[in-house]
């Protein structure tokens, strides 16, 4: 059947398919033409062929040059499995399926129409294959009558089937190659415009630093943001030390193999940055010179993270008033000192500095003064300071100065700090200004000069402070060293400490109290006093021990404790029916404790375990404690007030500075100091003050007490005065619980008798 014009027209057909191949055509058109190829080479018109591929192990594609769709909806969709149909048994076997005679043959005897429509009575099945040798399809060739292949039938067929091979796995190729063509511009795509919106910048340098390529949108923060820099070297448009810094960074990265991040702070378009710059190596970046080797950094502006940092390490270790550093950083510095003199075998020293009558000023003229002056004195003994010594503020007027050059000897640093500290003093000599007013400072200093012999920072400390109170204690404006014999008054003060957190602990404060009487001599409440009574000593007097409780941050508990106390004495005298209608205690609060913010709130817990009203309680504060935050001071009571308690300024006049916002205070009482009334009855100018502080509590509408009444002289004037009750030795002398019980027994039985 083959003729050598058959044979051309085959090669003609064969060298058209591989055309289309080689074009990229689609897999019908190929397959058709294969198929035509078939039919031209095998006899035009006895033979029909198709090509039927698998997908998912069903038949899935067909492709014939005559077969019409009837033949293709019969056959697309069945089973590759041995006994569906002899396409499925060819894929399914992987070898010939042969039909001589299809009207025969148990596997066609659901195809017999077809048969008949299209006159397929022999079938010759052939498996097409992959690339992996897998059946993916098969070959049919169907002849008008029965007929079996002779060798070189199957030969050809065999050759057909590998030129159909080729077909599908250059298609499947092609098809591929386009999926990943379209993928890779669809990632490249997304690359820029994200890398255009990126805040970060990102270049590619070759292994010599050259930039080969940039992205990231924020141009302006380049050096040069319209200058070209590619094919220039880091080193080249660089400064010199950053771009030793990057070469140093890539030359580790090359040589680690690990990512490199780097900090630095450069001059840009929008001004001085700080970048954080993390490198990596770029593999594979130019197929065509594997060898080379090249950088990818992502260069981000941290200038905000930076700078928030910087903000945050100067919060924690300065000053915000004068800028000077603070306890925290001096400690620390104090702490490296001592161990420098320690290696050197060498002596440092350290000056406390403490402004004299500082608080004076400050209680009575407000702090926005003070502060101003506090500012002023940081100015004025910075440039005495030598930049590599350390000169900070401990706090309030306290400030700290430490020698950090040490020196070999004792008498040296002495020498030196004598200079240091004479200077220190001198610059105080002009006065200094804050609002319209000019003030003359002074300052007491106090010097210790230590080695390695001193154990740590809180001994040096306690030294330069105990010489400070000395050179205070001399009249001030002085300095003095530190002297071992002040170590005792050192010693003290532990050993106070100490005594007073076991006396805390061994309830060792007792109330006394100190009776209230109106102008017509009723008792109308008593004044809580804290006592130590110390199993030694004896009874003690707070003026001995609350202000190193208060020092100490004592104060608080012992205070609670009284607290607790006088709520005792109001059940009891309750219990005994010895109050009267409007009967208070007065309990006075330090600043500490007026200042801490849930008071209010721990006092009404105390006064509730009782089951008391707070109205049973007058808080006496000092006018002293109400000029600091007025807007605080004002809130903490008016909270008090919401409460219940009453509220009282005691020791009223000695400070004058609240007289101004006196009307906005929410108060009950004032409290007369005791020194008016001493001067009430010998100084003229005494009583004034008397006069004028009554007419403005008269004015205000609010209450006044006198305390510190001594005789009946005092008490007589004072009753002609809108004053409603006094208090003094003349009526009682503050006493313990039982010994008021009785006070107010025996008085009452005396007016019973006499009534
Ligand atoms: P203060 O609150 O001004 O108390 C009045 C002081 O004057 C009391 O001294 C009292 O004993 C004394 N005194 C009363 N009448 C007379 C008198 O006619 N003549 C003389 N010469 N003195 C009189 P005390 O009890 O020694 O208290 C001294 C200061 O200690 C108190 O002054 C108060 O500031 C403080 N204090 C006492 N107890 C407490 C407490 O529980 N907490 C707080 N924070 N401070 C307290
Ligand atoms: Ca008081
Ligand atoms: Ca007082």
């Amino acid at each position: 059947m083959k003729t050598i014009s058959s044979v051309t027209e085959f090669l003609d057909a064969q060298q058209e398919v591989l055309r289309l191949i080689a074009t990229d055509s689609d897999l019908t058109t190929i397959l058709s033409k294969v198929c035509e190829l078939i039919d031209l080479f095998l006899g035009k018109n006895n033979v029909k062929s198709s090509i039927l591929l698998a997908e998912n192990n069903k038949l899935a594609k067909g492709f014939s040059a005559t077969l019409p769709q009837p033949y293709f909806d019969a056959l697309i969709g069945l089973d590759i499995g041995p006994t569906v149909s002899p396409c499925s048994s060819a894929i399914h076997s992987g070898t010939h399926v042969i039909i001589k005679d299809t009207t025969k043959d148990p596997l066609l005897v659901n195809f017999q129409h077809l048969i008949t429509d299209y006159s397929l009575y022999s079938c010759w099945a052939t498996p097409v294959f992959d690339n992996s040798e897998c059946a993916v399809g098969s070959l049919n060739i169907y002849f008008d009558e029965p007929k079996m292949p002779d060798s070189s039938d199957i030969q050809l067929i065999d050759k057909l089937s590998e030129l159909i091979k080729v077909a599908l796995v250059r298609t499947k190729e092609a098809q591929d190659l386009k999926q990943t063509l379209k993928e890779i511009t669809r990632v490249n795509q997304q690359l820029k415009v994200f890398t255009s919106v990126l805040p970060d910048l990102g270049f590619i340098t070759d292994e010599h630093g050259v930039f080969v390529e940039s992205f990231g949108g924020n141009k302006e923060l380049l050096i040069y943001p319209n200058r070209s820099f590619h094919h220039k070297t880091i080193q080249e448009t660089l400064p010199k030390e950053i771009a030793s810094l990057v070469a140093d960074a890539i030359d580790k990265l090359f040589q680690s193999g690990e990512s490199q991040q780097i900090e630095y702070e450069l001059d840009v378009a929008i001004g001085r940055r700080f970048f954080e710059a993390r490198m990596a190596e770029l593999t594979q970046y130019n197929p065509d010179d594997q060898a080379k080797r090249y950088v990818l950094s992502i260069v981000r502006d941290i200038t905000d993270k930076k700078q928030a940092q910087i903000e945050a390490e100067r919060l924690a270790f300065y000053d915000p008033l004068t800028d000077l550093p603070n306890r925290r950083l001096v400690t620390n510095r104090l702490k490296k000192l001592l161990e420098k003199v320690k290696r050197e075998k060498s002596y440092g020293a350290v000056l406390f500095l403490d402004l004299d009558n500082f608080k004076r000023i400050n209680d009575s003229l407000g702090h926005s003064i003070g502060d101003k002056l506090l500012q002023q004195t940081a100015h004025r003994l910075k440039p005495i300071i030598r930049s590599t010594d350390t000169l900070a503020r401990l706090g309030g007027d306290e400030f700290i100065i430490l020698i950090e050059n040490t020196e070999a000897t004792v008498d040296a640093i002495t020498e030196e700090v004598t200079v240091i500290a004479k200077k220190l003093l001198s610059a105080f000599k002009d006065p200094m200004h804050a609002g319209h007013s000019s003030f003359q400072l002074c300052c007491s200093i106090g010097i210790a000069i230590f080695n390695d012999t001193y154990a740590g920072i809180d001994d040096v400390l306690k030294q330069a402070d105990a010489a400070m109170y000395r050179s205070k204690k001399q009249s001030g404006n002085e300095f003095s060293f530190f002297d071992p014999n002040l170590q005792s008054i050192i010693d003290q003060q532990i050993e106070i400490e100490r005594d007073i957190i076991s006396a805390i602990t061994e309830q060792q404060f007792i109330a006394y109290f100190q009776p209230q009487v109106s102008m017509s001599g009723d008792l109308i409440g008593v004044e809580a006093l804290v006592r130590w009574a110390h199993p030694v000593k004896g009874i003690l007097s707070p003026y001995l021990f609350l202000s190193v409780a208060e020092q100490f941050g004592l104060i608080q508990k012992i205070e609670h404790q009284v607290f607790e106390q006088s709520c005792q004495l109001l059940l009891e005298l309750m219990a005994k029916e010895l109050t009267t209608t409007n009967f208070s205690i007065a309990v006075n609060l330090s600043a500490g404790e007026f200042k801490s913010a849930n008071l209010a709130t721990r006092l009404v817990s105390i006064v509730n375990k009782y089951q008391l009203l707070p109205s049973f309680f007058k808080l006496e504060i000092t006018e002293s404690m109400l000029v600091d935050k007025v807007e605080q001071s004002i809130n903490q009571m008016e909270q008090l007030k919401e409460q219940g308690f009453k509220l009282s300024i005691d020791d009223f006049g000695t400070g004058y500075s609240s007289l101004n916002y006196l009307h906005t205070f929410p108060i009950n009482e004032l409290k007369i100091d005791k020194s008016f009334i001493d001067k009430m009855v010998t100084s003229k100018s005494g009583n004034a003050i008397i006069n004028a502080i009554i007419s403005l509590a008269f004015n205000l509408d609010i209450k006044v007490i006198a305390e510190g009444v001594e005789t009946e002289e005092q008490f007589s004037i004072l009753k002609q005065k809108y004053v409603s009750s006094v208090q003094g030795y003349y009526f009682a002398k503050p006493m313990p619980k039982e010994d008021l019980i009785s006070w107010i027994s025996d008085r009452n039985r005396i007016s019973d008798s006499l009534a």
